[in-house]
Parts: structure tokens; C-alpha cells; sequence
């Protein structure tokens, strides 16, 4: 099993179509299964980035997808998502669409016909016009703290295709980084090595806040440097 979560929580960072397609081919070879983390697909800007595997040549042999209404519609909390299960992915003889849809109709009674009735709206003409605007805020907010901390100096990557930008503590580790910030210039975040141990020496900060403060946050973080 091959977990890829793109965009990238908490990195913030993607995969171009190419690079996707070593994945799927590598998955493919091996016999690995990809499941494919598309919960901050909304968040896409750049072009060369797939908005979904099944983009990619191969991946129905291969690939599970499953998507959230967290963030891409403010149903965290809510908790409403959906699996894409190719009948094409087998595993030997064994095809895991109906050992999915087996264990799918045995064990879970179904979201909450409000929350359906919501996911609907989603896709409604003006449910999707609200919903993306709402996405273009989070992303305007992280582009925000991309830009500001870059100019000040920091080391900084994500924030484009991503409601998350993703920095480097240098110098200090992650829950030092988070008291020294907290202390100094009161902004919170999300030390890295809460996310394993790859990401100690790395801080995650969120756009997903209001405008106002976002920016509050990044002049009082360039007063730091
Ligand atoms: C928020 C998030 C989800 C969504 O989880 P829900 O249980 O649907 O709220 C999935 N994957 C990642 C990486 C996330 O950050």
C-alpha cells in the first residue's frame, strides 16, 4: 500500500502529471495498491497539476481515490467524503470494488440524509460558486504568508496549489519554533514533528483563518526576523 496525499498535508506541496505517472507506473509493476489523498483538491491553481489520479494513464489498475467535503466545502466537523474503487484494481483474481462495496453495505449505515442533502449542494451551480470562492479566500490567505515570510527570509514552500505553508524552524526544532512564536509575536501554528519524525525542524501555518489576522500574523512574524 502506497498512501500519497496531493496536495500535500502539511507540506502544501504537489505532483505534476509526469511525476504522478512514475507513481502509478512503479505501483503498477509491483503490485502495490495507491491510495490517493485528494482532500485539498479544490485547492489546485497550477495546470500541470492532475485534479484527481485517474488522470493518469494506468491508474484504474491501481489506484483508490477518496475525497473529502473537509475542506474543500467547511464539512470538517460535518464529515462527509466518497471512494473511488476502480472494478479494474484486483488484487490476483480478487477485485476489491466488490470487497469494498461488501464491507461498505455490512458495516456502515450511510451518511446522515442531511449531510447528503449538503454534499448535493456542493455541486449545485451556486453551491459550487460559493463553495469556491470560499476556497479562493484560504488560498489568497496562504498566498499571503507564502509572499510575506519568503520576503522576510524564512524558508518556505507550499502555499500555491495548498491552504498551508509549510516553513523551516532553522535553529531551533519544531516545539521550540512554536514556543518562541507564540511567546514573541502570538501566532499559533502546527509544529512538524507532530506529523512524524520527518518533519521535526519544520512548522506548519494554515490560511485558514480571516484575511485581517492572516496578515496581522505575517507583519508580526517579519518583526522576528
Ligand atoms: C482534513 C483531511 C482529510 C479529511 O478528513 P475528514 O475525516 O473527511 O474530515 C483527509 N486527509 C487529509 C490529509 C486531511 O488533511
Amino acid at each position: 500500500m502506497i498512501y500519497l496525499c496531493i496536495p500535500n498535508n502539511p507540506t502544501g506541496t504537489t505532483l505534476t502529471r509526469e511525476q504522478l505517472k512514475v507513481w502509478v507506473d512503479y505501483a503498477n509493476r509491483i503490485g502495490a495498491v495507491i491510495l490517493y489523498d485528494a482532500a485539498y483538491e479544490a485547492y489546485i491553481t497550477q495546470e500541470e497539476v492532475p485534479h484527481s489520479i485517474y488522470e493518469i494513464e494506468g491508474a484504474r489498475t491501481c489506484a483508490i481515490e477518496f475525497r473529502s467535503f473537509s475542506k474543500k466545502a467547511g464539512f470538517t466537523g460535518v464529515r462527509l467524503g466518497f471512494t473511488v474503487v476502480p472494478k479494474d484494481l484486483k488484487c490476483g483474481d480478487v477485485a476489491l470494488h466488490s470487497l469494498w462495496a461488501r464491507r461498505h453495505g455490512t458495516k456502515f449505515n450511510g451518511a446522515p440524509y442531511i449531510e447528503q442533502r449538503a454534499g448535493e449542494a456542493v455541486y449545485s451551480e451556486e453551491g459550487h460558486k460559493q463553495v469556491m470562492e470560499q476556497v479562493a479566500y484560504y488560498k489568497k490567505n496562504a498566498r499571503v504568508i507564502y509572499d510575506g515570510l519568503k520576503e522576510a527570509g524564512y524558508s518556505v514552500f507550499g502555499g500555491v496549489n495548498s491552504p498551508y505553508v509549510w516553513l523551516k524552524t532553522d535553529g531551533m526544532d519544531s516545539w521550540e519554533f512554536f514556543d518562541y512564536l507564540l511567546e514573541k509575536a502570538h501566532v499559533v501554528g502546527t509544529p512538524g514533528s507532530g506529523f512524524g519524525p520527518s518533519g521535526e525542524g519544520y512548522f506548519r501555518l494554515t490560511g485558514f483563518g480571516t484575511y485581517e489576522n492572516t496578515v496581522k500574523a505575517v507583519e508580526r512574524m517579519k518583526r522576528l526576523k
